[in-house]
């Protein structure tokens, strides 16, 4: 492999809408713009993919539906159904159109996933035919205790445990750096590139290097159009999981093309 990307794996440009927009209607304008900036008939050679809340996926499935374009969720329960109040099955997020889903965001790490937690979303998914997203990333006061590497390795092989290498085909990294999540800090594309080679060493050593070099590996921390070009030429980043910036349609056009 050379020392830059020439994008031997497909990329994958995500975003993550959060909690917005505010409602039903800027969800499906939101929608609409990003369909009409990047056309239904553009994307061709990486995965676009938007991720919005639960309750407007449905529409935004719709919207999209004759796009190129991929919707993802933000979560689901590890359960398949019954008793369990105020969770969404993967196979409900399936029926509305959902492809993909984030497991082990940050965000919802701090709020109390667990590892375990984790590792059953991304099964219960694969199980559903849910691509799951699993996202690591290390605390700052860890990265400068110098127990990055380390920590993130874990969290890859705990999210990962008992999927098999033949689902690892549908499973994507993303290296999410909780100190650049949303703070305008984004992590240099040297570290950015150095953490995601720590990453796929660690599928190699699970998985073997067939597997690890055919997983792709997205960076996610503040990535703008303006320096998703760099981060991109490192030889491990496959893409981008994006918060802030794939919230206007120009912005994500431009994610989308910036590289
Ligand atoms: C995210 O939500 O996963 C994210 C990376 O957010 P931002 O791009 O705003 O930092």
């Amino acid at each position: 492999m050379s020392e830059t990307n020439d994008h031997e794996r497909r990329p994958v440009i995500a975003g993550n809408w959060k909690m917005n927009p505010r409602d039903l209607e800027s969800a499906g304008d939101l929608a609409e713009g990003i369909a009409s900036k990047l056309g239904y008939d553009e994307i061709v050679d990486k995965d676009v993919i938007v991720i919005p809340p639960t309750p407007f996926i449905s529409d935004v499935s719709q919207i999209l539906e004759l796009s190129n374009i991929q919707v993802g969720a933000q979560a689901m329960s590890p359960e398949n159904g019954g008793a369990h109040t105020g969770e969404v099955s993967g196979k409900m997020l399936k029926s509305v159109g959902a492809t993909h889903v984030l497991a082990g965001h940050s965000e919802r790490r701090t709020g109390g996933e667990t590892d375990v937690m984790v590792n059953a979303q991304v099964r219960t998914a694969l199980d559903q035919s849910l691509r799951p997203i699993l996202c690591v990333g290390e605390e700052l006061n860890v990265r400068e205790a110098g127990d990055a590497v380390h920590t993130v390795c874990a969290q890859v092989a705990a999210g990962l445990k008992g999927v098999t290498a033949e689902q690892m085909t549908e499973v994507i990294v993303a290296y999410e750096p909780v100190w650049a999540i949303g703070t305008g800090m984004t992590a240099s594309p040297e570290d950015a590139g150095s953490m995601t080679e720590s990453i796929r060493d660690q599928i190699s050593l699970l998985y073997g290097e067939d597997v690890a070099q055919a997983t792709r590996i997205l960076y996610g921390g503040s990535v703008k159009p303006s320096n998703i070009g760099e981060l991109m030429k490192q030889k491990d980043v496959d893409g981008a999981l994006v918060g802030g910036a794939s919230l206007k349609a120009e912005s994500f056009e431009g994610l989308v093309k910036g590289f």
